[in-house]
């Protein structure tokens, strides 16, 4: 097969997006249980929520380049608050409890939600809502939850359908054309996408949308990176 030369200075090289660079810089900033404990209510904030086991802190991880990032948030004593990253001195990420573990008992599951309703429901800085299911298993009960709570808000909210890559992309294209179908009954325009944190699927398209709430402006000439 004949070898494809890349001159050096050529423009193959791939250029990070101002929003790719934004979430490198995220560190771990406080955890709150209340959302009186979170910090000051200004600038913009991305939550991301999701079924245990939906791919979430690897997601948290592939996005902000960062190995154990989110492994903050299963830290004992963390799994049930309200984990905030800093980007900058104006936005967080936020990574939302990993609720639906049979552990937990009913009225701590109860206090769970109020605490999360108060959260979706108060916080001025939330810009949009990132939801994580897995594309084996979506749309169950919590996920509905959160759906029609962010519809009762009018929640910016986008869809990821993680671990993409454990279907063949004809399954997983078909499964993210059943999904959108069942997302159109909602009165809330809902997006989703496939997404893989092992391949890389699908990281342009969240890098966008991400970018587009948090109000990261691009330098046309540096958005010419490859696709993923
Ligand atoms: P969380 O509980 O939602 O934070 O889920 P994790 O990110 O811890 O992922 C749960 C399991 O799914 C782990 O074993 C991960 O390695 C696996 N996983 C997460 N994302 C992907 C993915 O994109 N592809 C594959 N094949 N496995 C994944």
């Amino acid at each position: 097969m004949k070898k494809r030369l890349v001159p050096v200075g050529s423009n193959e090289k791939v250029v990070m997006k101002n929003i790719e660079r934004l979430l490198h810089q995220a560190a771990f900033l406080q955890s709150a249980q209340t959302l009186a404990q979170c910090p000051a209510d200004e600038g913009g904030e991305v939550a991301f929520a999701g079924r245990s086991n939906a791919g979430k802190s690897s997601a948290i991880n592939r996005l902000t380049g960062q190995k154990t990032l989110a492994r903050t948030s299963k830290t004992p004593g963390r799994t049930q608050l309200i984990n905030l990253f800093q980007l900058d001195e104006q936005r967080r990420l936020v990574d939302l409890p990993g609720y639906g573990y049979a552990k937990v008992d009913k009225e701590k599951r109860n206090q769970w939600q109020r605490d999360l309703d108060s959260y979706l429901s108060g916080r001025k800085s939330l810009v949009g809502m990132v939801l994580l299911m897995d594309i084996r298993n979506p749309l169950k009960e919590h996920d509905v939850m959160l759906i029609e709570w962010a519809e009762k808000t009018a929640l910016p909210l986008h869809v990821l359908l993680t671990k993409a890559d454990k279907l063949s992309f004809g399954a997983a294209k078909q499964a993210l054309f059943a999904l959108q179908k069942s997302l159109n009954n909602y009165s809330l325009p809902i997006s989703s996408q496939l997404f893989s944190s092992t391949s890389g699927l699908g990281l342009d398209a969240a890098f966008d949308l991400i970018g587009e709430w948090l109000q990261v402006e691009e330098n046309a000439a540096d958005t010419t990176s490859q696709p993923r």
